[in-house]
């Protein structure tokens, strides 16, 4: 079975073509620019030059058709016709607590994610778009919805409710959602495997460090807790997102600098965190550059974005009454050895001994950074939520599969009878 995943944004549509049997990518890209002049359709095949196309594309829907062309392209492609993709799966940011796990759509599926609109503006509406476009260029492909919230549908009230008047979460649903859960899913369960213990018997906190950044404490096989909230913008330090703060800074910046509510919004989601503190960049590879040329800003930075990072490792150790495995995953947390040391040499009061050698390690593989005689193991499982959503794809159409079986098979002895 080919799977099409697909992560709709506003102006961009990412892709992987995913053969089912054997997990392998047949092939991925991009479209960017949608809805403006010169759009920008990339697509990778393994082993051969990426192709580059730039033309019109003003929508969603135009955007799949391109798609779908360049996979059944005669030089470029990888199928020979549509009919070769049986299902595509979408990733949704946020489910509400409508959803605890994916589902195929339906008529009520897309009336519920609508519903969701508000909580998710920039993302939600993207993503139908995203679907919409799908039934208009594959009316016949059953498609399937990825949620990032709903991993974290198991947590309990102490750790989703805020501490403000409950009508705000019986009205309006305010609440912690958290994010990530692909990930934090995706690594749990190979972190399990990697340990040779099974999941149910595991403390874990999972540390998804990327531009976007959250830990996640995992207490056998589900979520317990997450640092971020109602929308991606709590928790930790990010590349230009500020995670927690005082929520009186919000009033108190609005009345000192003349600003609306919009521009703070802005000022806290897009020109805060390593952006702000290092003054150079949101990318962690040109803040440890600089921090390495001497720094200081950039210093400061990296040392307050790590230092985050360790506070919520340190209280979810206290949430769960101890941790089996802290695993770091994604663009950061995979690849930055120095951020995974700034870490975890604060944390051996509760046992952690990194390896310096093993934490050097560059590989594509789940692998272990703690020394031998580490109580606490660290991991560094590589992340893959576009498998994820292929998975999860692939098992909800088969399980449709099968209940269409069964009923036509009860139909069958029932008219025998
Ligand atoms: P996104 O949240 O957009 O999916 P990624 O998980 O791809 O983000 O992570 C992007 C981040 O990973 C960037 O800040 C980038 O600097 C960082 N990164 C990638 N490679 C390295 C590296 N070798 N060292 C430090 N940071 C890295």
């Amino acid at each position: 079975m080919n799977i099409l995943v697909i992560n709709a944004g506003s102006s961009s549509l990412k892709y992987q073509l995913y053969n089912m049997e054997t997990e392998d990518v047949l092939a991925k890209g991009r479209v960017e620019r949608i809805g403006m002049d010169s759009s920008i359709l990339t697509h990778e095949v393994d082993n051969q030059p990426e192709v580059r196309e730039v033309s019109e594309i003003l929508d969603h829907t135009t955007a799949i058709k391109k798609v779908l062309d360049m996979l059944t392209h005669k030089k470029f492609g990888v199928l020979r016709n549509m009919s070769d993709i049986q299902a595509v799966g979408h990733r949704v940011v946020h489910g509400g607590e409508s959803f605890s796990r994916s589902v195929l759509v339906d008529q009520a599926v897309k009336l519920e994610i609508r519903k969701l609109f508000d909580l998710a503006p920039l993302h939600n509406p993207a993503h139908m778009m995203g679907i919409a476009a799908v039934e208009a260029n594959l009316p016949e492909v059953p498609q399937a919805v990825v949620f990032d919230t709903a991993f974290h549908q198991t947590m309990p009230p102490i750790s989703y409710l805020y501490a403000i008047p409950t009508v705000l979460y019986s009205k309006h649903k305010i609440r912690r959602y958290g994010f990530h859960g692909t990930s934090h899913d995706y690594v749990s369960k190979k972190a399990a495997d990697f340990l040779g213990r099974p999941l149910s018997e595991l403390k874990l906190i999972t540390c998804h460090i990327g531009n976007g950044a959250s830990c996640a404490a995992i207490l056998y096989g589900q979520s317990y807790d997450t640092s971020m909230g109602m929308t991606p913008l709590e928790g930790l330090m990010m590349g230009t997102r500020s995670g927690d703060l005082d929520p009186a800074i919000v009033p108190y910046t609005i009345n000192k600098e003349d600003l609306t509510l919009n521009e703070v919004n802005s000022m806290l989601n897009k020109h805060s965190g390593l952006l702000a503190i290092s003054g150079i960049s949101s990318d962690m590879r040109e803040v440890v550059d600089a921090m390495k040329e001497g720094n200081e800003k950039a210093k400061l930075a990296f040392e307050m974005y790590a230092y985050r990072i360790r506070k919520y490792i340190g209280s979810y150790v206290a949430a769960m009454d101890g941790v089996d495995a802290i695993v770091f995953t994604a663009g950061v947390g995979e690849n930055s050895d120095a951020l995974r040391k700034e870490v975890c040499q604060g944390l051996t009061f509760f046992g952690v001994q990194l390896s310096g050698e093993r934490n050097a390690v560059r590989s594509s593989e789940p692998r272990r950074i703690t020394s031998d005689d580490s109580k606490v193991s660290v991991l560094v499982v590589p992340t893959n939520e576009e498998l994820l959503i292929a998975r999860d794809t692939y098992n909800l159409v088969l399980e449709q599969h099968q209940t269409i079986t069964e009923a036509d098979s009860d139909e069958q002895s029932n008219e025998g009878e």
